[in-house]
């Protein structure tokens, strides 16, 4: 059994199909959603469907909160704010409705998953320190928890004290907690413009980081095409 776990979609198609044909030739059998589907680029659509017919353990994203409410987007920077007016108008009722149903987090197997906090996963607030860490921590019943949100991969791991690894290769320890951020796969701001997610291979208990190229000049004239501002499209090269 070998998990594939990706989230931070936003709606780039090309970065998904790349993800999970990459997942599927290194052997993943179980397929985990960390949320954030839509947003950004330029095929919430069909990114929504291909992640809904999976049938997959999916959790709810803010952009996802976002994209199937009417609330006000004053809160959101301006370029989110009209990518999400305009994801908002691409969606149809029951692709809302889906959406609204993902829960916050999950249990899957003896792991969790979350998008943004386990302290407070309705907040979206943003797991940068060892001290957020900690907070989030402290709510983690499992040995292992993986998330998105910040677009960063990186793994915490609390022993005596949260210490941060290196998003490359992990092996889990005994008698330790892990907080895993599989990166983003539509929209990475690492300062590298290859989509990121995760492997998890249980049996030899692994977590490894995929970095792969994808069709990003298609992506970028979608986005082009669709009206989208500019600056998401120039964004997606610089990895930011
Ligand atoms: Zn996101």
């Amino acid at each position: 059994m070998r998990y594939a776990i990706f989230g931070d979609i936003h709606a780039n198609l090309e970065a998904l199909q790349t993800v999970l044909e990459d997942a599927r030739a290194n052997g993943a059998t179980d397929f985990i959603c960390l949320g954030d589907i839509v947003g950004y680029n330029a095929d919430p659509v069909p990114c929504l469907e291909i992640v809904r017919e999976m049938k997959c353990p999916v959790v709810k994203g803010n952009h996802d909160e976002q994209a199937a409410e009417q609330t006000d987007l004053a809160y959101f920077n301006p370029l989110a704010a009209q990518a999400i007016q305009w994801t908002r108008d691409q969606l149809n009722q029951e692709q809302k409705d889906w959406l609204r149903s993902l829960k916050f987090n999950r249990l899957v197997r003896n792991f969790t998953i979350v998008h943004a906090t386990l302290d407070s996963p309705s907040s979206w607030g943003y797991i940068i320190s060892d001290l957020d860490a900690s907070a989030s921590f402290s709510y983690q019943h499992t040995q292992l928890c993986f998330y998105g949100h910040t677009h960063v991969p990186r793994a915490f791991v609390r022993d005596l004290r949260v210490n941060e690894l290196p998003p490359t290769s992990l092996i889990v320890e005994p008698g330790k907690k892990y907080f895993i951020n599989a990166g983003s796969v539509g929209q990475p701001r690492d300062h590298d413009w290859r989509a990121s997610y995760v492997l998890y291979t249980p049996e030899t208990q692994t977590v490894d980081w995929r970095r792969l190229e994808y069709d990003i000049t298609t992506t970028q004239k979608k986005i082009i095409a669709a009206g989208l501002p500019e600056r998401l499209a120039s964004r997606l090269a610089e990895g930011r």
